[in-house]
């Protein structure tokens, strides 16, 4: 080939450059991911994976089109990793749980986190954490927010493609009850008295547990106007004491307003 032809040659197009970020969090999120198998395979094709530490790569402060981010922030470490990781992106979307509404680890924000600090480590004066864990919105713009403990990694699958076709992404918001009659699945609330938490919970897992006659834990956060009064109500009638509703409301999601609240409201009653 000569030297004329070759500088004309097109260079092919730039791949959208993705990272994976970890923060406070089990890694259950990228596992998910990761589990996606096939599908991910195809996404790899398509992008230059840059920064997935459980996958391989590594290159933390690499600029991406797409940064994921797992976990919550809960040492000031994090919290200037963050700031960064929003720098180098353009476009920033969480994974699941932890990095939405704080995870299992922002319980400690609803107790005595010095307390629980000292029960855990021998020499608590050596760990440097912040005194509250918080969701990644509390710290920096998030362009979208996938719930889930884990995260779907299909969810994660489609999103990535909606960005990288520059539409934006759907990701449902109605209640589990609805996917449970999409499925045909029998209501453990109206059969068993269960304290089923999905008339308040968005979608997204097909209505996983009710399928497998348990109760929603409500790991997918908030649905749309989810009415937290009611369903609390509800929980009473069926029998639960005021501290189990608390539990109900603050687990997994405990940072997500609607659920914070509620946990609130029936704290108080307990505390009456
Ligand atoms: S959301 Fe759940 S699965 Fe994902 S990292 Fe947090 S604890 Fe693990
Ligand atoms: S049914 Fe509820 S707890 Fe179970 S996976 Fe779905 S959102 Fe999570």
């Amino acid at each position: 080939m000569s030297e004329v032809s070759a500088s004309n040659a097109a260079a092919p197009p730039r791949k959208p450059r993705v990272a994976v970020h970890k923060f406070s969090s089990c890694d259950g999120c990228q596992l998910a991911l990761l589990n996606a198998g096939e599908a991910l395979l195809a996404l790899a094709e398509r992008v230059d994976l840059v920064h997935f530490a459980e996958a391989g790569p590594m290159d933390p402060e690499a600029e991406v089109d797409i940064a994921f981010v797992e976990g919550s922030v809960s040492t000031p470490e994090d919290r200037a990793r963050i700031v960064r990781i929003r720098a180098n992106s353009r476009f920033l979307v969480t994974l699941g749980a932890c990095a939405t509404a704080g995870g299992i680890q922002a319980l400690r924000n609803l107790a005595d986190g010095d307390g629980w600090l000292g029960t855990v480590y021998a020499s608590p004066e050596f760990v440097s954490s912040l005194a509250q864990v918080s969701p990644i919105r509390e710290h920096v713009h998030v362009d979208l927010e996938l719930w889930g403990c884990p995260v779907s990694g299909r969810q994660v699958l489609i999103a990535v493609g909606s960005l990288l076709a520059g539409a934006p992404p759907a990701v449902p918001d109605e209640r589990v009850c609805l996917e449970c009659k999409r499925q045909q699945a029998v209501c453990v609330m109206v059969t068993r008295g269960a304290p089923c938490m999905g008339p308040v919970t968005r979608t997204g897992c097909g209505a996983l547990c009710p399928r497998f006659e348990r109760d929603c834990y409500g790991c997918y956060g908030p649905a749309e106007r989810p009415n937290t009064q009611a369903l609390g109500r509800r929980f009473a009638g069926i029998g639960l004491v005021d501290e189990a509703i608390v539990r109900r409301f603050h687990f997994i999601n405990s940072q997500a307003p609607a659920f914070l609240e509620a946990g609130q409201r029936a704290r108080g009653h307990a505390d009456d």
